[in-house]
């Protein structure tokens, strides 16, 4: 049985249409319940329903053999023990600077300036604002980045912008993109090495679904 750890919401929504057109369907009254473990028409697969930054935590340790996860939670957490095979293309967003309509971001780079920046990327906002020899004062927060330039936590955020309406919405703007996001699987590195025999045809059937190619569908390995 090949375990593989997803998230609720935006990654679990688009991972679904890729499982299905890799021959691998979910009973919509299963995805829609609060189960955290949940069987697939496949007898050999099964998922587990984690907290996005858990996701590479689970594959880590082989709780899961198999996950899903951002760019964004992968870097932060390293990698260590993993395999990124391939980008689904999924999730898309980007990794970005966002700063008060009236903060004067460029300029205050320009003067070389000790910015606060609130986030939750603080690998990635570290490496970003080092290579770019900007001093900042991060503070790490959980949620709701978009709040902290509004009652004075920091001067600026590094947080994720798809649409860009939730910075709008707070009257902040993107002032830098950082990197571009989507999601991947990964996979526990001793797991590819042992159970290569059940985990190739499934990596290469959402490899294929990624590139739209339908088949070959997999055939899992039944238990
Ligand atoms: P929560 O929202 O419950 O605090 P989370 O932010 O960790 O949890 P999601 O919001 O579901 O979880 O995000 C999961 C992943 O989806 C992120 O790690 C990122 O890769 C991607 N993502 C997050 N926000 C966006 C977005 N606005 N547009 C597209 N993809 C996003
Ligand atoms: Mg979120």
């Amino acid at each position: 049985m090949i375990t593989l750890a997803l998230s609720k919401g935006r990654i679990f929504d688009e991972t679904l249409p890729l499982l299905a057109a890799a021959g691998i369907a979910v009973d919509p009254a299963i995805a829609n319940s609060r189960k955290l473990i949940l069987p697939t028409a496949d007898p050999g697969l099964r998922l587990i329903i984690v907290r996005a930054t858990d996701v590479p935590t689970y594959v880590q340790y082989g709780a899961a053999d198999i996950g899903v996860a951002g760019r964004d939670v992968l870097l932060e957490h390293g990698g260590e023990g993993l395999y990124q095979p391939v980008d689904l293309g999924i999730a898309r967003c980007r990794l970005s600077v966002a700063a008060p309509e009236g903060f004067d971001y460029a300029s205050a780079v320009r003067r070389g300036s000790r910015l606060s920046v609130a986030t939750k990327y603080l690998q990635c906002a570290r490496e970003h604002f080092a290579a770019k020899g900007v001093h900042v004062d991060l503070v790490k927060l959980y949620g709701s980045m978009e709040l902290a330039p509004l009652v004075g936590l920091a001067d600026a955020i590094v947080d994720l912008v798809s649409t860009g309406s939730t910075l709008r919405a707070n009257h902040l703007v993107e002032v830098e993109q950082i990197m571009p996001i989507t999601s991947r699987l990964i996979v526990n590195q001793a797991s590819m090495k042992t159970r290569s025999d059940e985990l190739e045809p499934l990596v290469a059937a959402l490899s294929a679904a990624v590139a739209g190619e339908g088949a070959p569908a997999f055939a899992g390995v039944s238990e």
